[in-house]
């Protein structure tokens, strides 16, 4: 029983550095250009990426700025307003599958991201990385499939459903201090690495720091700092600039 709850214990332990590698590098660095990273900082995300996730970053950025150019409107290609809170928190891969994979959003909206070198040898073969992952996990077990097994299913489960919360939660529940459905929730921010607050991010996109009061808290900014003090990443601004019709109707405490 102990080596399941410890194999669980590690899944969640995998699923956080997937959210932290999601935000930093898919989100604020790659989408929005919000953070600059040294050479060897952006390898090393995309490599933790790419055995964590599988994900590649062309698509992921490609349908996340579709999804700021048509947000809550025809064309958003994960809108609860849409689509409806529960299809969206349980069905957001397949809506992501669908956009990525029409033929058109990565090429238009993710076209200053074309493929490298290592996007061609590695980091497009998802099947590939995902596999060293899940051996690499074998491995630190001492070659126990059983918690093997129970920890990738852990982290599976887990990162899936806070992307996808971010998506249908940050648009239907929490505190809305701007224009728009976004919203801010401080408990999905603690699980997503800041993630959760959607209302903040929506209206000031470009931003690195996702926490604009003083009560809200933005782990991943967190890790920004601490990268900037090792000169690993710049940020773009200081403060957040307002995107165009994002009036505040809060103020900063
Ligand atoms: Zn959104
Ligand atoms: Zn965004």
């Amino acid at each position: 029983m102990t080596r399941i709850l410890v194999a669980a214990a590690v899944g969640l332990a995998t699923c956080q550095v997937a959210i932290f590698l999601t935000t930093v590098l898919l989100h604020r660095t790659l989408s929005h250009r919000a953070i600059t990273m040294s050479g060897g900082l952006r390898f090393a995300c995309r490599l933790l990426t790419w055995v964590s996730t599988g994900i590649r970053p062309r698509q992921w950025v490609g349908v996340h700025r579709k999804h700021h150019a048509f947000t809550d409107s025809e064309g958003d290609p994960h809108s609860p307003l849409l689509e409806g809170f529960l299809k969206v928190q349980i069905a957001n891969v397949r809506m992501y599958r669908r956009t990525a994979r029409d033929g058109v959003t990565v090429e238009k909206y993710a076209r200053d991201i074309p493929a490298d070198r290592w996007d061609r040898i590695l980091f497009d073969h998802a099947i590939l990385g995902l596999g060293i992952g899940v051996t690499g996990m074998y491995f630190a077990f001492g070659g126990d499939w059983v918690m093997t097994v129970v920890a990738a299913s852990v982290h599976t489960v887990s990162y899936l459903a806070l992307n996808s919360a971010v998506n249908a939660v940050g648009h239907t529940f929490g505190r809305r201090p701007f224009t728009g459905l976004a919203t801010n929730s401080q408990w999905l921010a603690w699980l997503t690495a800041g993630e959760g607050l959607h209302s903040n991010h929506h209206a000031a996109p470009t931003s690195a720091r996702l926490s604009f009061r003083r009560r809200e808290i933005d782990p991943g900014w967190w890790f920004v700092v601490t990268a900037q003090r090792f000169k690993w990443l710049t940020v773009r601004h200081d403060r957040p600039r307002f995107a165009a019709g994002r009036a505040r109707t809060a103020q900063a405490a």
